[in-house]
């Protein structure tokens, strides 16, 4: 379902619909226009889909989903996956929309970080509270090194071996990395705020026999200051709950400080926004600009409730506006999904 088509070196994509976000209002958006016979492609900055329900409640029940009366929340993310699976949605993950145009012929131009570009006939936000950033190590000077000396994820292990690395966290990807880098690693330090970890307790043990076995070593601390010499990072300063300071050797800090979202360029792109949220009419859910729609938690309108139920009937709603929009000439009519032939077809479903 992941499109390998991000060659920034080839043509735009051109496509009916776009939809910026794969949170479920997002996935639910791609069903809504597939049973109308409309393609969507779908941009997610995250690895992958489900928005805060995969990212910040992947295993909590949520209990007020029509018809479903306890569903975890990534199964929830799973079974709309299945749901849209007839319309084969092409998904391009791990890359932010950063621009936005709307041509004189009235189609869109998007592009991604990954410089993927695109030719929309219509745009659907879904983007929820803003695309997740990684949360960032907040000492002075470090904006330098971000992205080299400094990293938020590991793009490359291979790079990082021999040398020797400090790494901040205490979550599942702090703990995943610790384990998978200290047999390459220079030498391997653990820093966390506090003594209790929130990665699996399995991973958590076996950090713990790696320090009593003098493989690594970790502490309890917080970031406090950079060393740099000649403008190179030599090292990093920690605070110990004691208010202590002490000098870490570090040629690489990998920071695993979760991550949170940030509305980002969206709010740059000239559309009406009302308290950080895009204002949509609740007939189509179109935002000031014609042929750009929103739905979820991003959208407000009187009487918002930012509940997945709602972004749910937006999506339906929004789905024959864009219908209307791209296609003004055709004539507009309900079907069931019960009963509709060219719906089944479309669902894959024998007549
Ligand atoms: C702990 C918790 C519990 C909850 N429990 C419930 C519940 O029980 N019932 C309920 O109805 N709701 C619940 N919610 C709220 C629910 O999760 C949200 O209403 C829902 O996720 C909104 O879906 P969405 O698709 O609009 O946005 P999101 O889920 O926020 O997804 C938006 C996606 O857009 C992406 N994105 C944003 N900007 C860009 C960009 N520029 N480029 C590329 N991608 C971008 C983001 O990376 C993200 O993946 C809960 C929320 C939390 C935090």
């Amino acid at each position: 379902m992941n499109d390998p088509q991000s060659n920034p070196g080839h043509g735009p994509i051109v496509t009916e619909a776009l939809i910026i976000g794969a949170g479920p209002c997002g996935l639910f958006q791609v069903f809504e226009l597939g049973l109308l016979g409309i393609a969507a492609h779908v941009v997610d900055s995250l690895q992958h889909p489900g928005g805060q329900c995969a990212e910040l409640y992947p295993d909590k029940p949520i209990y007020d989903i029509p018809a479903l009366p306890v569903c975890g929340a990534q199964e929830l993310v799973d079974r709309l996956l299945q749901q849209i699976q007839p319309f084969k949605p092409q998904l391009h993950l791990g890359q932010e929309v950063v621009q936005f145009a709307r041509r004189e012929d009235g189609r869109f131009q998007v592009r991604t970080s990954a410089g993927l570009q695109f030719d929309a006939g219509t745009v659907v936000i879904a983007a929820g509270l803003g695309s997740f950033q990684p949360r960032r190590i907040g000492v002075e000077g470090a904006e330098a090194f971000e992205g080299r000396a400094i990293q938020y994820r590991v793009k490359n292990a291979a790079e990082l071996a021999g040398k020797h690395l400090v790494l901040f966290g205490g979550g599942d990807s702090a703990l995943d990395w610790t384990l998978e880098l200290l047999p390459r690693a220079g030498s391997l330090t653990l820093v966390h705020r506090r003594p209790e970890f929130r990665a699996a307790p399995a991973s958590v043990a076996k950090m713990r026999a790696a320090v009593a076995a003098g493989r690594m070593r970790c502490f309890e601390a917080l970031p406090h200051s950079l060393q740099v010499e000649d403008g190179a990072l030599t090292g990093v300063n920690i605070r110990t709950p004691d208010g202590a300071v002490q000098a870490l050797p570090a040629e690489q800090l990998l920071v695993f400080f979760g991550l949170h979202p940030k509305l980002g360029p969206i709010a740059e792109w000239g559309l009406a926004l009302e308290k950080r949220a895009l204002k949509v009419d609740a007939e189509k859910f179109q935002t000031s600009l014609a042929g750009v729609f929103a739905v979820g938690d991003i959208n407000t309108y009187p009487g918002k409730k930012k509940l997945i139920l709602s972004g749910f009937h937006e999506a339906a709603l929004a789905a024959f506006a864009i219908q209307h929009h791209l296609y003004p000439q055709k004539k507009q009519f309900l079907q069931y999904t019960t009963t509709s032939p060219v719906m089944h077809q479309r669902l894959g479903v024998p007549d």
